[in-house]
């Protein structure tokens, strides 16, 4: 399988390289020459099978070439081997042909689990192959970052560090990273915030000098193994409804564009899904898009649900792609339009074609908090904001009661208690059992000044196993 760019300028790659590659370097993001596509009957075949078997088959072409199947299943079976239900992505009913799939069921209680777990898997293995080491630098508000450090924290070959804004990200998410010994991870905490800790990564993607050589992967949600680890759950929660005879419905809490994007993926390579939901927060570029066709940017706003609090969602650029028939230069001059004037619209018949799949609602705190309350009283189920937002949508946006609607449940409810207790629910919440000494866990964090050459002569002190590059 072979891989371009969005921006039609830089070289295609095969899964290996694409693996530990970020941006293209024409800027663009990397995407499948070609998708490849199943017959019903093939998808059909698969009812029934356990998620790393599904996993398997749905994954297996984007891999060819790089990794044989026997290496691959194994990684797979490693991978969802550690999600604590064993279902892995068990469905949940709320309401009349309306469900929640449990996206938080792995060892940080985050959908980027899903994700995460493999893409760690994956360096390795590359990384050993290649007799290669690389060390991951990457910014965090809260759920990527210990999900990222859960995944690497095996690998022999990776050395991570997480920087996050000091005192700005919540306990449990803090105690997620920095409860994790071992000596390739570092949790570095900045005297700045979430910006400054995200542009000291991409100066260093910029400048890598002071690695001396040695390779820097990322680890956002750009990276393309991160989106096709994600595709395999619709097919998952498809194939538990009676699919895919019967088409199925999703709405899908987005901040960056990954996840539903592999949504999207997940019907063009043959799974018949009728709508898919953008559910934001009061950031909502994507609804305005989806609903006016202007892709502009706002002010930031701080939101309780904070894994969707985004100005600009790096991942659209992968559907502006396709729905300007892959071409790149289209791309590019649209890109270019919006860092110099900060929006733009596209062509009424190219919006139009995105409509006939996409819906969209932004969904403000108050209304987030009513939607755990009202979920709560109907059912017991406690919700986490980000998921509720994905009800309200739901709700909102559906154009069929006879079509099931799956909302992604994309995190634990525990990590985010200032929503739950807004929404004024008494019940105490409790940590899962793996986490339930959490918060008597000793901590390891390094605070560094808001100072790039700080930062970076730290990375490279460290950066081979605790010892200098
Ligand atoms: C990352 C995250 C999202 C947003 O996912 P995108 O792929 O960026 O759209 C939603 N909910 C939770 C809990 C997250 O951690």
């Amino acid at each position: 399988m072979r891989y371009i760019s969005t921006r039609g300028q830089a070289p295609a790659l095969n899964f290996e390289d694409v693996l530990l590659a970020g941006l293209a370097t024409d800027g663009g993001l990397y995407v499948p020459e070609n998708l490849p596509r199943f017959t019903q009957e093939e998808i059909a075949s698969w009812a029934g099978l356990p998620y790393h078997e599904l996993a398997l088959r749905v994954m297996r072409p984007f891999v060819t070439g790089s990794i044989p199947d026997a290496d691959f299943k194994k990684i797979l079976e490693e991978t969802y081997g550690v999600f604590s239900h064993s279902a892995v992505a068990p469905l949940r009913q709320l309401n009349g042909n309306e469900w929640v799939l449990e996206l938080f069921h792995g060892p940080t209680l985050a959908f980027k689990d899903f994700a995460l777990q493999l893409l760690g898997r994956l360096l390795d293995y590359v990384l050993e192959k290649r007799s290669e080491r690389v060390v991951i630098v990457g910014a965090t508000s809260g759920d990527t970052g210990s999900a990222a450090i859960e995944g690497c924290k095996h690998c022999e070959n990776v050395d991570i560090f997480i920087l996050h804004p000091h005192n700005r990200v919540s306990e449990v998410q803090r105690r997620q990273m920095t409860t994790i010994f071992g000596e390739n991870i570092h949790n570095i905490a900045i005297e700045g915030n979430f910006d400054d800790c995200q542009e000291m990564v991409k100066a260093s993607f910029a400048d890598q000098s002071f690695l001396k050589g040695t390779r820097l992967v990322a680890v956002n949600s750009i990276n393309w193994a991160r989106i096709m680890a994600q595709i395999v759950y619709y097919f998952h929660a498809a194939l538990q409804l009676g699919g895919p005879a019967r088409s199925v419905s999703f709405s899908v809490p987005t901040g960056n564009f990954g996840d539903i994007f592999a949504g999207y993926l997940a019907r063009n390579m043959g799974l018949p899904i009728n709508q898919l939901i953008v559910a934001t927060n009061r950031n909502d570029i994507l609804h305005r898009f989806m609903s006016g066709n202007q892709y502009v940017k706002e002010t930031l706003h701080a939101t309780l649900s904070p894994s969707m609090d985004i100005m600009v969602s790096s991942n659209f650029e992968r559907l502006l792609f396709d729905l300007h028939g892959r071409n790149g230069a289209a791309i590019a001059g649209l890109m270019d339009t919006f860092k110099q004037g900060g929006g733009f619209s596209v062509e009424q018949e190219r919006w139009t074609e995105a409509r006939k799949l996409f819906d969209s609602l932004a969904v403000d705190d108050a209304q987030t908090c009513e939607t755990i309350a009202e979920v709560f009283a109907q059912t017991g189920e406690l919700l986490d904001p980000h998921t509720a937002i994905g009800v309200k949508a739901a709700r909102e946006c559906r154009r069929s009661l006879d079509i099931p609607m799956v909302i992604l449940g994309t995190a634990h409810p525990v990590k985010f208690p200032e929503a739950v207790e807004k929404a004024g629910i008494g019940k105490a919440l409790e940590l899962p059992a793996h986490l339930s000494d959490l918060f008597e866990r000793d901590e390891r964090c390094t605070v560094l000044p808001n100072d790039l050459k700080a930062v970076q002569a730290f990375v490279s002190q460290h950066g081979n196993r605790g010892k200098p590059l």
